[in-house]
């Protein structure tokens, strides 16, 4: 191994290797060795092409590279060295001929720059763009860039291209003008040229790009200038364009649902409001404004509190506040002073309303104009207090009446009874026809007033029953001895069964006889002579209720007949020719008394083959002793 014959402090600064003809290291500069890790005296002798990896395209052998570099008198090309240990080193070098000593074949000198940081900063740069560009073409936007000298794309990424339906490059031949809807194209012209005067920087807008199938697009696109000239004017910009025609076709549906609601709203024939979550108004229909000529600016204040009529105000006011603060429904009648200045009465009812997601965000509500039915209702009340007063002066007057006429009535049969029977003298047959028709008569006249005087009580609520507890058959008996009679006249065979087993019964023991009295008078009444009445008394649902069954073989009762049989001076022959003598008042009266009890009564009947009558009597009565429950003692409540 020679010496580094060139050393010198000097020369060893510089980047430098001496090459015989065979490419073999002759010499280097210590920088130069130091490039490789190594001493100029190491690697003397070695070929170039084994220490260096040339990476540009020249002569693979030195003697080609050599004859290349006498052709154009020097050759550049790049290579690398990869060290043992770290990273590779890159390296710029210039291989120019010439000959190292007199008489030996030519050699090269071959000058070296370490280009290794160069080729980082390069590589960086590369990735760093290829970043950019991914990012460009592979974003979820639209995205172009233009040069705003004539608005022609410089690029388009993938999104636009697909969104508008071009290549790239169909895209970059065209201009912004050339994809913007003609109704758009002067929307964004002023916001453009400050862009490009340096007024502003950026600026977004919503407007139609066209496809290239000519159908529209809507988006919202962001302009931005991305570089300028020396005077300040854009000369390129890049543009971010989002496809909003789903967006828009969502507007244009609540639009138009907002429209409808709105029409809807103004033209139905009540009041609607909607309000926040402290009551204000925030939307009223037109009638609502036509109703309390109020205007809109009025209503969304507070003045719509004014026309609530004073003495409805505050309890009104602060059931809403109520509403409000507990979300919940109201409804009130409230009067509101009209634009004719009169008040109307209105029905108010809100209801909460709240987002999709459950948030309250104030009411809904409506109101009706009931100042009719108000005043229906008021002249009705009125009706029925009068009516009410007249129904009982007319009782009060019956009553009246009924003692009155009961009275001398008491009278003439008493003394006629002293007459019949020959007490005042003996009679002769006429006479004693006469007076049995004067007493018969009497009998009858008091039997109706009676029955007046008993409906008047329960007309006026004074009727009352004093529940005791009786002797069933005893009663019975009593009730037969006293009908006997009639029945014998009629020709009309009577019959009573008793379930056996019932000896004493719950009831007013009076009112039963009277129930009992009507049933079989009628039944004997509207019979036909050999006829039968029968009087069933029994009891049901374990003996829990007590059935009184009077059925006769008469002449029935049309079945159209039987919804006011019940009623008070009802009678199913009116005809001057019946034959039967009535009021229309003991069916009435017989009802009233069974309800007293707590009972109920129905009929059932045949035309031509006869009659029921079925009452039933909850067996466990208020037990009252005369005179001292009158608290318990049931009462006509009507
Ligand atoms: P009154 O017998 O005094 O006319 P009621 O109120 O007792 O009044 O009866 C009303 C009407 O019902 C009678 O007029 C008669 O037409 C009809 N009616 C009542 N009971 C019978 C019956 N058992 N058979 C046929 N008709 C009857």
């Amino acid at each position: 191994m020679t010496n580094h014959a060139l050393a010198n402090p000097f020369l060893d600064q510089l980047s430098y290797c001496l090459l015989n003809h065979q490419g073999q290291i002759i010499d280097c500069s210590r920088k130069t060795a130091g490039l490789f890790g190594s001493s100029p005296e190491d690697l003397q002798g070695h070929s170039i092409v084994d220490v260096l990896r040339i990476t540009s395209e020249i002569p693979a052998t030195f003697e080609g590279m050599l004859s290349q570099a006498n052709a154009t008198g020097e050759l550049r090309f790049e290579a690398e060295y990869s060290p043992a240990e770290g990273s590779a080193c890159h390296f710029e070098a210039t291989l120019t001929p010439c000959r190292i000593a007199e008489g030996q074949d030519e050699g090269a000198l071959l000058q070296i720059w370490d280009v290794t940081h160069h080729k980082q900063l390069e590589r960086k740069l590369r990735e760093r763009k290829e970043l950019f560009s991914s990012t460009f073409y592979q974003a979820a936007v639209g995205m172009v860039h233009v040069n705003m000298s004539d608005a022609r794309f410089l690029g388009a990424n993938n999104t636009i291209c697909e969104m508008l339906g071009y290549t790239e490059e169909e895209f970059c031949s065209k201009t912004i003008m050339d994809v913007t809807h003609p109704d758009d194209i002067l929307s964004d012209l002023d916001n453009t040229k400050r862009m490009i005067d340096g007024e502003i920087n950026m600026f977004s807008i919503e407007k139609r790009l066209l496809r290239k199938d000519g159908s529209s697009v809507w988006t919202r696109l962001t302009a931005a200038s991305v570089s300028r000239d020396e005077q300040g004017h854009a000369k390129y910009g890049m543009a971010v364009v989002e496809d909003i025609t789903q967006i828009k076709e969502a507007q244009d549906a609540l639009k138009e649902s907002e429209e409808r609601f709105k029409t809807l709203a103004d033209s139905a024939p009540v009041l609607i409001f909607m309000t926040d979550t402290n009551a204000n108004h925030l939307y009223v229909n037109k009638n609502y404004l036509n109703y309390t000529g109020l205007t809109y600016s009025d209503l969304l204040g507070t003045q719509w509190q004014n026309r609530i009529h004073p003495e409805d105000r505050e309890e009104y006011l602060s059931r809403m506040a109520s509403a409000c603060q507990h979300q919940e429904s109201l409804r009130a009648e409230v009067r509101i002073n009209r634009n004719d200045g009169q008040y109307g009465w209105v029905l108010v009812s809100v209801v909460p309303r709240y987002t999709a997601t459950g948030l309250f965000m104030g009411f809904v509500g409506s109101g009706i104009d009931i100042t009719d039915k108000k005043l229906l209702e008021e002249s009705l009340e009125k009706a029925k207090v009068t009516a009410e007063d007249l129904n009982r002066r007319k009782s009060e007057f019956l009553s009246m009446m009924s003692h009155e006429l009961r009275t001398p009535l008491n009278s003439i049969i008493g003394y006629s009874s002293i007459i019949q029977n020959n007490m005042a003298g003996p009679l002769n047959d006429n006479q004693s026809k006469f007076i049995q028709n004067v007493v018969y008569s009497g009998k009858h006249l008091l039997n109706l007033v009676n029955d007046l005087l008993d409906l008047s009580k329960v007309e006026a609520g004074k009727m009352k029953i004093t529940v005791s507890q009786f002797d069933l058959p005893v009663l019975v008996q009593d009730v037969q001895s006293m009908l006997n009679d009639l029945a014998h006249r009629k020709n009309i065979t009577l019959t009573f069964s008793i379930q056996p087993g019932i000896t004493t019964v719950q009831a007013d023991p009076e009112r039963f006889k009277q129930i009992l009295i009507n049933l079989i008078t009628n039944g004997i009444k509207f019979n036909r002579p050999g006829g039968e009445v029968r009087v069933r008394l029994f009891k049901r649902d374990d003996d829990a209720w007590l059935i009184g069954q009077v059925q006769d073989s008469g002449i029935g009762i049309p079945k159209s007949k039987f919804a006011n049989l019940f009623g008070k001076f009802y009678q199913v022959d009116t005809s001057p020719a019946r034959s039967n003598e009535g009021s229309g008042l003991g069916l009435a009266l017989t009802k009233e008394l069974i309800e007293l009890h707590g009972g109920t009564i129905e009929v059932d009947s045949e035309e031509g083959v006869g009659t029921t009558f079925t009452f039933r009597l909850p067996t466990v009565q208020t037990v009252v002793v005369k005179g001292t429950h009158n608290d318990a003692v049931r009462n006509s409540s009507r």
